[in-house]
């Protein structure tokens, strides 16, 4: 059976190399006679395995010491309650950059526990570019400043992180993570569902400056208590046992088989470029977004015809490129070229956008 190609926004495809060793392994883990699925998450076996990802991400990563990884469940989703439980602590405030429906959920999630402000927002234009801001916007005691760092539904990114002088940044990197070098250091606390570029569903990531650990409100849940899972080293419950084990296999693949953050970055950037150099010449096609602004992952596009979008979205589903449909607050079409998109992928697209278009002019 030929695999097709799958432009989805999340979840999203795989490395082939990582399926096909997951196949392998599925039936008699090592040696262990039995599925990674099946396996007690407090076996020796297993503890390898957890340990193996969370190295692999410090190291792919480059992590410091002084933030403590978890691997955790809810999605991106949950985080948004998280992040503001946890440390909207000192003086209840937190500031917003509303960079699309991401930021924005997470922004109304916040303001149900503190005084959470909307300090800038590129709504205005359907959130196709990012908002210029500076430090003076921000208010001197909020307690953290959120970003929403690759905004999945509008396809735009933060080249640049803004300047929040002492103010902790947070980011959600879901969409992002794993794609390009990231400073760590530059965050308060970073977090990721896995669904994107990192691991199948079910699985989210959380990177937290220890400092900004154990000063949650009083009326934070357990299990939503970042010092609950750094304490535990994520096995404070049953964590998505074979999800990390996945993930550990798509870090094991951008070590040895892509060779690190800086080279997965330069194959995403020639896959984008292909794609963003024939929008920009196209006579029928034309991205959504700012030129300054756009992601590497998340490239929208529309024709201008409601119908001819949908007629593409059809022909192109007919030739094995899938989930190419656009969200419906921004129309037309979205191809997500995650890390596992292959470079062949976004050729038979861009070919397939060039044939559509001498067959529609
Ligand atoms: C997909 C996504 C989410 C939501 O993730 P869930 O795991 O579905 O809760 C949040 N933020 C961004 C940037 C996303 O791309």
């Amino acid at each position: 059976m030929a695999r097709v190609y799958n432009f989805s926004a999340g979840p999203s495809m795989l490395p082939e190399a990582v399926l096909k060793t997951a196949a392998d392994e599925m039936l008699d883990y090592q040696g262990s006679g039995q599925s990674v699925m099946e396996m007690s998450h407090r076996s020796k076996t297993y503890d390898k395995i957890i340990k193996d990802a969370e190295a692999l991400l410090r190291e792919i990563m480059n992590i410091p010491d002084n933030y403590k990884v978890m691997f955790l469940q809810g999605g991106g989703s949950t985080q948004f309650a998280m992040v503001a439980l946890n440390f909207m602590n000192k003086n209840n405030k937190a500031d917003y950059i509303i960079t699309g429906q991401w930021a924005k959920k997470a922004y109304k999630e916040a303001a149900r526990y503190g005084d959470a402000k909307a300090v800038a927002s590129s709504e205005d234009k359907t959130f196709s570019y990012i908002p210029k801001t500076d430090k003076s916007m921000f208010r001197e005691d909020a307690d953290y400043v959120y970003i929403c760092m690759n905004n999945t539904i509008y396809g735009t990114v933060y080249h640049e992180l803004p300047d929040t002088g002492d103010i902790p940044l947070i980011a959600d990197i879901s969409s992002c993570i794993l794609s390009e070098p990231i400073d760590v250091t530059k965050f308060g606390a970073l977090f990721a569902g896995a669904q994107k570029n990192m691991a199948p569903a079910g699985l989210t990531i959380a990177i937290v400056r220890e400092d900004l650990i154990g000063n949650a409100m009083d009326i934070c849940p357990t299990m939503l208590n970042y010092k609950t899972h750094a304490d535990a080293d994520s096995l404070f419950n049953t964590p998505p046992c074979y999800t990390i084990y996945i993930a550990k296999l798509v870090l094991e693949w951008i070590k040895n088989e892509v060779g690190g953050l800086d080279k997965m970055k330069e194959l995403n950037e020639k896959k984008a470029k292909l794609l963003y150099d024939f929008l920009d010449n196209s006579e029928l096609f034309k991205g959504t977004v700012v030129p300054e602004d756009r992601s590497l992952m998340n490239v929208p596009f529309v024709t201008g015809n409601p119908d001819l979008d949908a007629k593409f979205v059809k022909e192109a589903t007919e030739a094995g490129l899938v989930n190419i449909k656009g969200h419906r607050t921004v129309g037309g079409m979205r191809a997500s070229i995650y890390n596992a998109m292959p470079y062949e992928g976004v050729v038979a697209l861009v070919d397939f956008m060039k044939k559509f278009e001498a067959e529609n002019k």
